[in-house]
């Protein structure tokens, strides 16, 4: 497969077999899994994956690979949707879900939010990403890492962080580090949330502006008194709060008697 390595979409190709093999050991697909590839590009995964169990689904945005995947595999062996991953319905594809992709670090972040929304349609993904947005994934309250991205996916997956993988598995090779992770949802031991979207914009807001307390950034929601009585200190910032005190504090704006 001869293609040039389009910088828009974030292509970078991973090459080195070692890595590659142990991205599938990671996945351990098996035959009947539901596997969805996000940008299997020119199919060096794809291929060891129908290698192990038949048949993939994926969605490649760039229309010379889409050309060059129909010319490789028949629909029976890979159901190839041309889509941009972003505004893809994963819904669509049906349930228990295996997601895997070394995804284009440009746009890692809206692609996880997105996923994010699909999380109970999902048995688990297996994202290659930039190892700074990993660490940021996975970090624990109090850490330099820890912000929107760890609250908001930690809220709904489990999140392993599992290899690094260096700059020269990758042609052209990326100027970083990257990382694969697995992402389990959390299902039934998810924490409930009362409403998504007032839960996402509570926890943006604490981490908008780092060196402000809480006091300040939840202001349109809460009093100090008010953080108080839900045992949040109003001086302290966002980073120092759990997963679990932001679905507290989200589902008591919720409970919260409208202003008269
Ligand atoms: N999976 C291949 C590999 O490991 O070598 C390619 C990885 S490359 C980092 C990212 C792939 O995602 C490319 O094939 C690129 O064309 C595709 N891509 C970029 N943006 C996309 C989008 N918005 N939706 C779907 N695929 C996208």
């Amino acid at each position: 497969m001869k293609h040039t390595p389009r910088r828009r979409f974030g292509q970078n190709f991973l090459v080195d077999a070692h890595y590659l093999e142990r991205i599938v050991a990671s996945i351990a697909p098996k035959v009947g899994d539901n596997l969805v590839e996000i940008g299997p590009g020119m199919a060096a995964l794809t291929r060891r994956l129908i290698a192990r169990c038949g048949r993939v689904i994926a969605v490649e945005i760039d229309r010379d690979l889409v050309a060059h995947l129909r010319a490789e595999f028949p629909p029976e062996a890979l159901e190839l949707f041309e889509a941009d991953a972003l505004a893809f319905d994963f819904a669509s594809l049906g349930k228990d879900l295996r997601i895997v992709g070394n995804l284009p670090y440009n746009i890692s972040t809206p692609i996880l939010f997105h996923l994010a929304g699909f999380a109970p349609r999902l048995r688990d993904l297996h994202l290659m990403l930039q190892k700074e947005v990993v660490l940021r994934m996975a970090a624990a309250p109090g850490t330099a890492d820890y912000g929107r991205l760890s609250v908001m996916l930690q809220a709904s997956f489990a999140v392993e962080k599992l290899f690094t993988v260096p700059p020269g598995a990758f042609r052209p090779a990326p100027k970083v580090d990257s990382m694969v992770v697995r992402l389990v949802p959390l299902a039934e031991r998810a924490p409930h949330i009362a409403d998504a979207k007032l839960f996402a914009a509570l926890v943006a807001a604490a981490f908008g502006q780092r060196r402000k307390t809480l006091r300040n950034t939840l202001a349109p929601w809460f009093d100090a008194a008010g953080l108080e009585a839900l045992e949040v200190n109003p001086g302290a910032r966002g980073e120092t709060l759990c997963v679990a005190d932001y679905v507290r504090l989200a589902n008591a704006v919720m409970l919260k008697p409208a202003a008269l």
